[in-house]
């Protein structure tokens, strides 16, 4: 089948006009409903609604030859960071090549890639041999915390994942990605007078603004780590009140596993000595949500092989980059999924009103996927 830009491109926008931030419930269920459409619409596939933990929003499953000896599959989020609030809501076509809208590449531009590619692949009267799944989700921009557990549950179902993120505008897909994590940094001090000589008070935004400055110079210390406060709060407009709290949120990523427990050991190094002082306690609370994906010797091999459908196709060649951002292949590589990242829609400046896509390569990318989609069921690619 050969795929055409103005059905891809007329389904982009259909779906990024469709507001479904993260914290849209309605948004997310019509935008659920545009996805079970399209994609019970494909040959031979059958959709269900999977629900997902700490959330009314659902994810769509959808499952072709489940008996097949072998398995692929296919994630996506459907959210977006652009709530039902946001003044960024409509595509707009800058040119015949370029299209800004909210979600366009971050990822519903992804998804149509994907969606595109099965149609391909499953027009071309694909043998027996493979199956796929794919996972469609509503809370991949605030964490994945609701359907983590069901990557969990269908990784060992599977020889491969792809996921269907951006690709960077050079067209690179993603080799590795940095775990990610949020930290919550309390400091508990004393209250008392501002004016008071000597002083038992304990000043708290103090204690954890030093903490702050230490905790910013452990990337210097750490290569690989990056560390960033991005809210801070404490004390009041009466200014002669010594504050006895502050707090402030952390952003904490990692590029090794092994990374995880040294972070969380220096900054307990660090609050060390502010809780070595009388009438100060500094705790740290939070975690990593989602572990670093590291590149395995199977996803280079995929890689090769994909980069070979490229040539195949005349496409203009690609490399792969390491990104600081997480995706649920974060959590596909954690349960032990060897994954292909970064195989959806060439766009930038996502995440602000600014972001657009290359719509060219919806057609380029779907090819791709769907050439490499029928060289694993025909065993000329080898599945990991
Ligand atoms: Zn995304």
């Amino acid at each position: 089948m050969t795929l055409e830009l103005p059905p891809l491109r007329d389904r982009l926008i259909r779906w990024a006009n469709q507001n479904s931030g993260s914290d849209h419930l309605a948004g997310l269920a019509a935008m659920l409903a545009l996805l079970e459409a399209d994609f019970s619409a494909l040959p031979g596939v059958k959709t269900e609604r999977v629900p997902c933990a700490n959330t009314s929003a659902q994810a769509l499953r959808v499952r072709y030859r489940p008996e097949a000896p072998q398995q692929v599959l296919l994630s996506g989020h459907y959210d977006t960071v652009y709530g039902a609030d946001n003044p960024f809501q409509r595509c707009e076509l800058v040119d015949e090549h370029t299209l800004r809208g909210p979600g366009v590449t971050d990822m519903k531009g992804g998804l149509v890639v994907m969606h595109a590619a099965l149609g391909s692949y499953l027009s071309s009267s694909p043998p027996p041999s493979l199956g796929f799944e794919v996972l469609l989700t509503p809370d991949e921009e605030i964490g994945s915390f609701g359907s983590a557990a069901l990557f969990a549950e269908a990784a060992p179902r599977h020889r491969l994942g792809l996921v269907f993120e951006p690709a960077r505008l050079n067209g690179n897909l993603v080799q590795s990605r940095k775990g990610t994590g949020n930290f919550t940094v309390s400091c508990h001090g004393r209250a008392g007078h501002a004016a008071k000589f000597p002083s038992d008070a304990r000043n708290a935004i103090a204690a954890l603004a030093e903490f702050l400055v230490a905790a910013h110079r452990v990337p210097a210390e750490m290569p690989g780590v990056m560390l960033s406060a991005g809210l801070i709060r404490g004390g009041s407009e009466a200014t002669n009140v010594v504050p006895d709290f502050a707090q402030a949120l952390l952003d904490v990523r990692i590029t090794r596993v092994a990374d995880r427990p040294a972070v969380l050991a220096r900054l307990d190094e660090l609050a060390a000595p502010i809780n070595a002082r009388e009438g100060l306690r500094l705790e740290i609370t939070g975690s990593f949500n989602r572990p670093p994906k590291e590149c395995v010797p199977a996803e280079e091999a995929a890689f090769a092989a994909y980069q070979a459908c490229g040539r195949e196709l005349g496409l203009a060649p690609f490399s792969w980059i390491h990104a600081g951002g997480g995706s649920d292949g974060n959590l596909l590589s954690a349960a032990g999924l060897p994954n292909l990242d970064g195989l959806g829609i060439i766009g930038d400046h996502l995440h602000s009103d600014r972001e657009y896509c290359v719509l060219p390569s919806l057609v380029e990318r779907a090819q791709l996927s769907a050439l490499f989609l029928r060289k694993l069921a025909g065993g000329r690619i080898a599945l990991p």
